[in-house]
């Protein structure tokens, strides 16, 4: 970890203290190039009792306490006089006259102090690039030792001072780290300095995201885990093989069984498995380790308790919905009418000054009745016009009793399982919110994070559904005053949804394009900034 302080101060805090961890193509490609050193194999003999002949040791652990050090060598050459720890490197070799990048120094001399502390002599070490294939020597001098047990001390004081150092600013490093998407260094300025006139913000994250979630509605299949697959059988033939390193998480509704290995893997992967009812009632997930960053759950918890901090963050949440709500019936309806937009506005207005939760409560109701009371003049398809039992009158759900209720409330409730698992990866508790109120089961802060989406992903997907023909008559199961959709109804509508997710879109603060299932991520990832103290406000999503 000297390594990473090294390099960067705030790469080490959020690796080391908040326990983040990203995969990138660098970090796979240095794990597979360290394959073979990482396996132990050889000793190390007593310092009084080298061998005659140069002998290896790999993988050894080895700490100092007089140091306050503790390493793992990646191999130990062991000469009759002398051992010189080799350490193995992803990269290429710097055109540095040091012949080395100073973390790589730092992190060899650590190496060798420790050794010199157990009584070796150990004079130099060695770096070897694997990118380049070639090895630098490395003298263990005054200069560096005096350098290294700097840091080790600035190290011990960062770990214990419990605050996130500030991230680099325009560092070439940032590019090349792995947690550049936790980390958001550039977003993370821009929204300190409130410098949001500025020329283009640089986009550090892929707008998408490789792995996408897979959903399993066939009643009766069973999943299982064959080598580095997901397989979906049935009756034992196998009906569909998934690479684990392409899905992002499971979607089960109904009667699917998982097998142990496959659980076990997936949660080792950190791959969330949600559970669905069959009709799509969202009402469960299953996750590995809980995230290790504690101290936004603190965080968390501690605003959440003061009243007027919740409140703050409450009054953006409202806010951006009904704007949201307003822009999207703007951009939706033939001719908008300007006593609804007016109305609209003049609510998200109050929603932004008003002085109780309760208050504000009442506006988001009335803000909900004045937009819903227009939804159906967006509908364009005819057969949603024309049937009664098709017309869409107002809001209502458990259950739904119209086909755009039963879609809306389908659309809430995927939405609500896409942020609990995004929160829950980010590191937060997703039942504590701000504006939601803690109750038994509500996954609060999913709620909150949902206020601003709601219009712009779920609504959206609604009426995308609905207007382009792609969910019809046929889909629709009419029983007993309630509707819900077809098993073929809701596999169409999952693939609206995750068109919708893909969908880029540029964000509001920020500037750059960015799918909408990575904005979730962004704005809870920017959620946690705020409550870290980094940023002053939390910049909701809101669309023009
Ligand atoms: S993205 Fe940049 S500032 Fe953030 S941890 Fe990595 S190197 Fe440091």
């Amino acid at each position: 970890m000297l390594n990473e302080f090294t390099y960067c101060r705030r790469l080490f805090y959020l690796e080391w203290v908040q326990g983040e961890f990203a995969e990138s193509a660098d970090t796979l490609e240095g794990r597979f190039k360290h394959r073979r050193v990482d396996r132990e194999r050889g000793d190390l003999p007593d310092h009084d009792d080298l061998p005659p002949e140069i002998v290896q040791a790999r993988s050894v652990l080895i700490s100092s306490e007089k140091y306050r050090l503790i390493a793992r060598i990646d191999l130990l050459e062991i000469e009759p006089e002398r051992v010189v720890p080799v350490d193995y490197k992803r990269g290429s070799m710097p055109d540095l006259p040091e012949g080395a990048w100073e973390p790589d120094r730092v992190q060899l001399c650590a190496q060798a102090l420790i050794l010199q502390d157990h009584g070796y002599r150990c004079d130099h070490g060695i770096i070897y690039y694997a990118g380049s294939k070639k090895r630098t020597m490395v003298p263990i001098e005054d200069e560096l030792i005096e350098r290294t047990l700097a840091l080790r001390d600035e190290l011990i004081e960062t770990a214990l001072g419990g605050s996130i150092p500030e991230p680099l600013k325009d560092s070439p490093k940032c590019p090349r780290c792995s947690l550049v998407g936790i980390c958001l260094p550039d977003e993370t300025n821009l929204l300190f300095e409130k410098d949001m006139k500025g020329g283009e913000n640089r986009r550090l994250i892929p707008a998408r995201q490789d792995a996408l979630p897979v959903y399993i509605q066939e009643q009766g299949v069973s999943v299982g885990k064959k080598g580095d697959l997901l397989t979906i059988r049935r009756k034992g033939k196998i009906l569909k093989e998934v690479r684990l390193m392409d899905i992002s998480q499971l979607c089960v509704f109904g009667n699917i069984q998982i097998s142990t290995q496959a659980l076990r893997e997936l949660n080792t992967r950190n791959i969330p498995v949600c559970y669905f009812s069959y009709g799509g009632w969202f009402y469960g997930y299953n996750t590995g380790m809980t995230h290790k960053n504690i101290e936004l759950r603190i965080r968390q918890f501690r605003v959440a308790a003061n009243q007027e901090q919740s409140l703050d963050l409450a009054r953006i949440f409202v806010n951006t919905k009904i704007r949201n709500c307003r822009t999207f019936y703007r951009r939706n309806h033939p001719s908008p009418d300007k006593k609804t937009v007016d109305e609209l506005y003049r609510l998200s207005t109050r929603a932004r000054h008003v002085k109780s939760s309760d208050i504000l409560l009442g506006i988001e109701g009335a803000a909900a009745k004045v937009y819903f009371s227009k939804f159906a003049e967006l509908v364009k398809a005819e057969e949603y016009k024309k049937d009664v039992s098709f017309i869409f009158k107002t809001r209502n759900r458990r259950p739904p009793r119209d086909p755009i209720n039963a879609l809306l409330s389908y659309a809430y409730s995927l939405l609500n399982k896409d942020l609990m698992v995004t929160l829950l990866a980010v590191g937060f508790d997703p039942y504590l919110g701000f504006y939601h109120r803690p109750r038994y089961g509500r996954p609060a802060l999913a709620l909150d994070l949902m206020e601003e989406f709601r219009p712009i992903i779920a609504d959206s997907v609604v009426l995308t559904a609905i207007n382009n023909n792609e969910i019809t008559r046929e889909n629709f199961i009419f029983r007993a005053g309630s509707v819900a959709l077809d098993g073929e109804g809701r596999k169409k509508f999952l693939a609206t949804y995750e068109r919708r997710m893909d969908t880029l879109v540029t964000h509001p603060v920020l500037g750059y394009s960015i799918s909408y299932r990575r904005v979730l991520e962004l704005q809870a990832r920017l959620l946690g900034r705020y409550l870290n103290g980094e940023i002053k406000t939390y910049p909701a999503f809101l669309v023009r």
